[in-house]
């Protein structure tokens, strides 16, 4: 028997529960993975509140873990019982003591890098790969505003961004995340609950603004990201932690200065395993080399059965960097 979180109702963290269920043998071109650590993602809240139904209830959560192959299905040929990988965008169910998955999901894991780091990188770290080398390549010392920058995206992207010698201008809602983005890299931090965005973001530029933000903060934050950027930039939203971006006016685009808005997602830039190779092996040699820290403190490791715990706590905006569950 196995344990996994599922749900069969929408609603608040309350709605998770652990179940008891024997796994099924993996199909043609499936790994069957022994999870060891799994990666807590925003977008679990998303399906689980409803705003991005699931298939179908009762279901399953979580597309990311890294752990163990114990079988493999018919068809897989790069991939063995006993190697240590990591997968991402795998069908809902990640949240569970063992997961069946599409081989071409999950990638071999480095020896320098743990369970623990996978877990807490992958998803994340193929988002700020294809954020900000694909959807707007970041260039040597461009400024740039990137939002929740002390969160599990963030934090991986103020790394990178130093790594690229760029200069990310870093949002976050307290003093306590206000240094640990500056210390993962963050050129310039703004309080956003203190702090007036626009007027910070023109002090920062000379009056400039910036070419590009990164906006995951969603309804919040969506008008203001707009009023930071500079003529013909682009507004790149890819996320709703404060809620969806709804009832935009295009005209909006044409009044702050003929800009250029995207709405990207992982599965629309890393769609088969050619990409998921280049953008993995970018992030594991990151890491490997240590560029790229993340570190989960212990207070947000939560054991399997407390995933309602580690949900109320990620939509608490207490988390600092990536949350993991520990099957
Ligand atoms: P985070 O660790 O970044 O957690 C969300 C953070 O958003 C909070 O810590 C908080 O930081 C900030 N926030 C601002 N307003 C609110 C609010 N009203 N309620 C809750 N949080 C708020 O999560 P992840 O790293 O998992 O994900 C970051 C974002 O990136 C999410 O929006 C997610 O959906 C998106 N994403 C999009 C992907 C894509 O391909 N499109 C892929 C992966 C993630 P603070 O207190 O500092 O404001």
């Amino acid at each position: 028997m196995a344990t996994r979180i599922e749900f069969n109702k929408h609603g608040g963290p309350e709605v998770l529960q652990a179940a008891e269920f024997t796994p099924t043998e993996p199909a043609e071109n499936e790994i069957q993975v022994e999870n060891k650590a799994i990666g807590i993602n925003y977008i679990d809240t998303y399906i689980r509140s409803g705003l991005y139904p699931p298939p179908s209830l009762p279901s399953g959560l979580g597309t990311e873990a890294a752990g163990v192959v114990s079988k493999v299905g018919s068809g897989v040929t790069d991939i063995k019982p006993g190697d240590r990988v990591v997968y991402a965008q795998s069908a809902l169910g990640a949240y569970s003591s063992v997961h069946n998955v599409p081989a071409d999901k999950a990638a071999i894991l480095p020896d320098a890098i743990s369970f623990e780091q996978a877990a807490a990188s992958f998803l994340k770290g193929l988002t700020v790969f294809y954020l900000l080398r694909k959807t707007y390549e970041i260039k040597p010392e461009e400024i740039f505003l990137f939002h929740a920058a002390a969160g599990g995206v963030g934090l991986i992207a103020c790394q990178w961004a130093k790594a690229l010698g760029a200069k990310l201008i870093g949002t976050v809602g307290s003093a306590e995340k206000a240094q640990r983005a500056k210390q993962a890299g963050a050129w310039q931090v703004i309080n956003y609950r203190e702090e007036n965005l626009v007027e910070r973001v023109k002090e920062l530029t000379g009056g400039k603004k910036v070419r590009v933000v990164y906006d995951s903060v969603g309804k919040d934050t969506w008008e203001a990201s707009l009023d930071c950027l500079q003529r013909h930039g682009l507004m790149v939203s890819f996320g709703n932690s404060s809620g969806p971006v709804t009832g935009v006016n295009l005209g909006i685009l044409n009044q702050k200065g003929s800009l250029f808005a995207t709405r990207p997602s992982l599965q629309g830039y890393i769609t088969n395993r050619e990409e998921l190779t280049e953008a993995s092996n970018e992030l594991f040699s990151l890491i490997a080399s240590g560029v790229i820290k993340v570190d989960v403190t212990d207070a947000q490791k939560f054991a399997l059965k407390e995933a309602q715990k580690a949900h109320e706590t990620l939509e608490s905006r207490a988390t600092q960097g990536s949350s993991l569950l520990i099957p």
